[in-house]
């Protein structure tokens, strides 16, 4: 490793220089006036596998936008590794808020500042520059490489299942590594471990066919907003636990490791209090904050809306009323199952004085990729490499969509080796990438590459 890792301290200004340049592209996927753009960031990221002499390199068309494929199989009788990242930012409005031009990458205070620096392109530069160092070392590299880079991340990444479900052989590795998720805390080397899974709902009451005199009527005909809320309301009971029957049967416990693991963290409640501006917290009884939101299953509403909300005051009595609703989910929990069991729950609380229509919107499945899993193991100890400590063990409360396609159609582990901080404004205004964690995510991951060639996966 160790002219690998001289193969990284010598090429420092020209990562930077690179990762500037792939910041410049304003790839952002939702706006179709950047369709070009797109192109020419799935050009660049090509032109970078060339660069780095991948064997394999290809831009692979979408219904969207463009996949960028590479790859490196020289590794006979090693591990293959899968790497996902996306090429495609956010979009950058409010534009003022900015301190620098979105797609003017700017160092200040030793990060880059720049829409897309942090998610995902900073990430994806990482793995290129490792692989490439390894290259550059010993003409080879310990493990065998399939880079898939997607366009299309940010907006739900429409075309990416069916590719990988029309693509299982030549995708076929035996472990993902994604690098699109935050470290605990600075200078804290963070292995996630676990996501959250989600079923999405529209709720739709119907009461009478218009809108009423809720002095005429009110009393006699049921409220469709009232009846709503009270729905809602029962969804929960007073100790924040979810009514729905059958709800909690699939949910795999916290062990008491990594309950331990959850309260030897740097977690401030007072900070995260006083940052969020809530006088205290609320959650499902016998759990901390933490293990609420990693590690326990939620019902939230989302929004809500009946009646008249305009200015003033308008006695009406509603004829209909809406709400949109979710629930995260945690390992075993299954999508489809939930809303089976939500559906029934509903139905159930639901009067005969309206009308339902229930619209399932979106979903993904959680996941769980346990500590001791060898390649988690691997991660850990090329963690500890290149930041010089033992990383933190963290879940996920949010959903990462493609980590669950990946565990479906591939039937493969990822390991998430996240190099981002929690504030760095990733979505939001004056992104950036702490330039010390874009170097130690270069040295770490040329490590796990070591490191994976020498774990039986
Ligand atoms: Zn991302």
């Amino acid at each position: 490793m160790k002219d690998v890792l001289q193969q990284i301290e010598t090429g420092a200004d020209r990562h930077l220089a690179e990762l500037k340049e792939f910041l410049r592209i304003p790839s952002v996927s939702s706006n179709s006036s950047h369709r070009k753009d797109m192109e020419r960031c799935a050009e660049w990221v090509k032109g970078q596998f060339e660069g780095i002499g991948l064997e394999r390199s290809e831009i692979i068309p979408t219904a969207g936008h463009p996949l960028v494929y590479g790859e490196w199989l020289g590794a006979s009788g090693k591990p293959t590794l899968l790497i996902y990242g996306h090429y495609d930012v956010q979009p950058v409005d409010p534009l003022d808020l900015w301190e620098s031009g979105p797609f003017e990458p700017s160092i200040r205070d030793g990060r880059i500042y720049a829409r897309g620096s942090t998610d995902d392109k900073g990430q994806v530069l990482i793995h290129i520059k490792a692989v490439e160092a390894h290259l550059k070392a010993h003409g080879k590299l310990p493990v065998n490489v399939k880079f898939l880079i997607e366009g299309e991340e940010e907006v739900g990444s429409d075309n990416l299942d069916a590719f990988i479900a029309e693509n299982g052989e030549r995708l076929r590795a035996d472990a993902v590594v994604v690098s699109d998720t935050a470290m605990f805390d600075r200078d804290l080397p963070t292995i996630t471990y676990g996501l959250r899974g989600i079923v999405f709902f529209q709720i739709d009451l119907e009461g009478p066919n218009s809108d009423l005199h809720s002095g005429s009527f009110g009393g006699a005909v049921a409220n469709p907003g009232g009846v709503l809320a009270r729905i809602l309301a029962a969804m929960k009971d007073d100790n924040g636990r979810v009514t729905i029957p059958g709800f909690y049967d699939d949910v795999a416990p916290l062990s008491d490791r990594e309950r331990e693991i959850y309260r030897s963290l740097p977690f401030d409640e007072d900070r995260y209090k006083k940052e969020l501006g809530v006088e205290a917290l609320s959650g499902e009884e016998g759990f901390s904050t933490l293990e609420r939101v990693w590690a326990r299953p939620t019902f939230e509403i989302n929004g809500l809306l009946s009646g008249f909300t305009g200015e003033g005051a308008k006695t009406v009595l509603p004829a209909r009323a809406m709400a949109k609703v979710s629930m995260r989910l945690v390992p075993d929990q299954d999508p489809d199952q939930i809303a089976t069991l939500f559906e029934q729950h509903l139905r159930a609380l639901c009067p005969p004085t309206v009308q339902l229509r229930l619209t399932r919107m979106q979903g993904g499945k959680p996941c769980l990729v346990p500590i001791e899993h060898p390649a988690v193991q691997a991660g850990a100890r090329a963690l500890e490499k290149g930041f010089g400590r033992a990383p933190v063990f963290i879940r996920e409360g949010g959903s990462i969509p493609v980590v669950a396609t990946f565990s479906d159609l591939l039937k493969i582990p990822t390991v998430l080796l996240g190099f981002g901080l929690p504030n760095e404004n990733a979505h939001a205004p004056n992104e950036h990438l702490d330039l010390s964690n874009f170097r130690r995510g270069i040295v770490s991951v040329a490590h796990f590459y070591d490191e994976l060639s020498r774990t039986s996966l």
